[in-house]
């Protein structure tokens, strides 16, 4: 059984059912809400320790109904890696980095694609598409296949080799669109009815959030049910920041969390594609598309995100802010944070980093907070962005 009550759409709080196929309400995202008395009675906060360590674990607040409908690759809880070095070169003494990049197909789009596409198959969906700026195509297409339903997966031409090829090695079928993501979306949108299509599309369905919520429900249980001072996020679509704010008031409700003293937020992009930094520095709720987006780090690659209002609302509520880092900046950083710590960074999360060390520096974090940063993708997945061959041995 689940414990979902309704969905909730987001920019109203129009009520919908959740016994069928959804999508969005005028437009935007919808919520998955529930019935939070009845989880406190059926599970204790100490029972999940004694449960597997993947985020199946927080079953009960998770939309899936039947377990039999469950897809799993064994998606494992990241570790939450304490990073000296690292830290003292951004001058913090307290850095975190939670490795998403272990996740299956190398990013944490695992977590959101496993639980879309459990939730698809409960349905009754046979046809999933998906418009992705990179790893979402290959994590959908996994998913996809070990649930055997059909994947249809859109990219931009000139995405990271690695996600060109990879959902095909998935068995989906994949095309490249002259374009961005956008024009992805557009492509499946305008093949929909004759295909048949299920658009798996950041935030246009319900289940997405649901799965990178257990990013927040992880960390919160890592840290021994206390939550990290800020964290930081590179934002593309948004999804894994707008789930752990939920995950937040979702353990906050349930009685879970020890303080309830929130991180703040810091949603990070890069100066080559920053919608969502242009409009919270112009104190706006919604984000005008950024004009000739353009950025090495192809997750950020969003030039306009559905959910633009939850990423805005979560980051000011929070006290945080949307910060873009300098585009030169990141492949260098993301060299030097890899070598520093041994973890493998992907572009997006060095975009993290560009912005917090000038934080630091500003004096804006505080040299002992408790900070996190996620490391969401695995660098092995942009090949063209590693270090060139070392030279002969001669
Ligand atoms: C998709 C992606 C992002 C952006 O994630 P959102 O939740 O859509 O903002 C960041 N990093 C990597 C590696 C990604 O694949």
């Amino acid at each position: 059984m689940s414990y979902v009550t309704h969905l909730e759409a987001a920019i109203d709080g129009t009520v919908l059912p959740a016994d069928r196929i959804q999508t969005t309400h005028e437009g935007r995202p919808l919520w998955v809400r529930y019935d939070l008395d009845a989880v406190r009675d059926a599970v204790a906060r100490d029972d999940l320790a004694r449960r597997a360590p993947t985020l199946w674990r927080y079953r009960e607040l998770l939309p899936v109904a039947d377990d039999a409908n469950i897809v799993t690759l064994g998606e494992g809880m990241s570790p939450l890696l304490p990073c000296p070095r690292l830290g003292a070169a951004l001058g913090l003494n307290r850095l975190f980095i939670k490795d998403e990049s272990q996740l299956p197909t190398g990013s944490f789009k695992a977590r959101g694609l496993c639980m879309a596409v459990s939730k698809a198959k409960e349905l009754g969906i046979r046809r999933l598409a998906i418009p992705t700026a990179g790893n979402a195509g290959g994590a959908m297409a996994a998913y996809a296949s070990r649930a055997g339903l059909e994947a249809y997966v859109f990219l931009p031409a000139d995405t990271p080799l690695v996600n060109r090829r990879e959902a095909t090695l998935y068995g989906a079928k994949a095309f490249l669109v002259d374009g961005l993501i956008t024009d992805c979306a557009a492509a499946i949108a305008r093949g929909a009815a004759k295909m048949d299509w299920f658009d798996l599309s950041t935030l246009k369905e319900p289940y997405r959030i649901e799965g990178k919520k257990t990013m927040g429900l992880e960390l919160a249980e890592q840290m021994d049910w206390t939550l990290p001072d800020a964290i930081f996020y590179p934002t593309g679509g948004g999804t894994g920041l707008i789930g752990m704010w939920k995950a937040f008031d979702e353990l906050e409700a349930l009685g879970w969390l020890e303080r309830t003293d929130r991180p703040r937020m810091f949603a990070c992009q890069s100066s080559g594609c920053a919608p969502i930094v242009t409009a919270f520095e112009a104190n706006e709720r919604f984000a005008e598309p950024f004009e000739n987006a353009a950025t090495i780090a192809s997750g950020l690659r969003v030039p306009k995100a559905v959910g633009d209002f939850m990423i805005l609302d979560a980051v000011r509520a929070s006290g945080g802010a949307a910060c873009a880092a300098n585009e030169a900046e990141i492949v260098p950083w993301m060299h030097r944070a890899s070598a520093l710590e041994g973890i493998a960074l992907c572009p997006e999360t060095a975009a993290c980093l560009v912005v917090l060390e000038t934080l630091v520096a500003e004096g804006r974090i505080d040299r002992d907070a408790r900070v996190v940063v996620f490391n969401t993708g695995a660098a092995q997945k942009y090949v063209e962005l590693l270090p060139p061959d070392p030279p002969p041995y001669a």
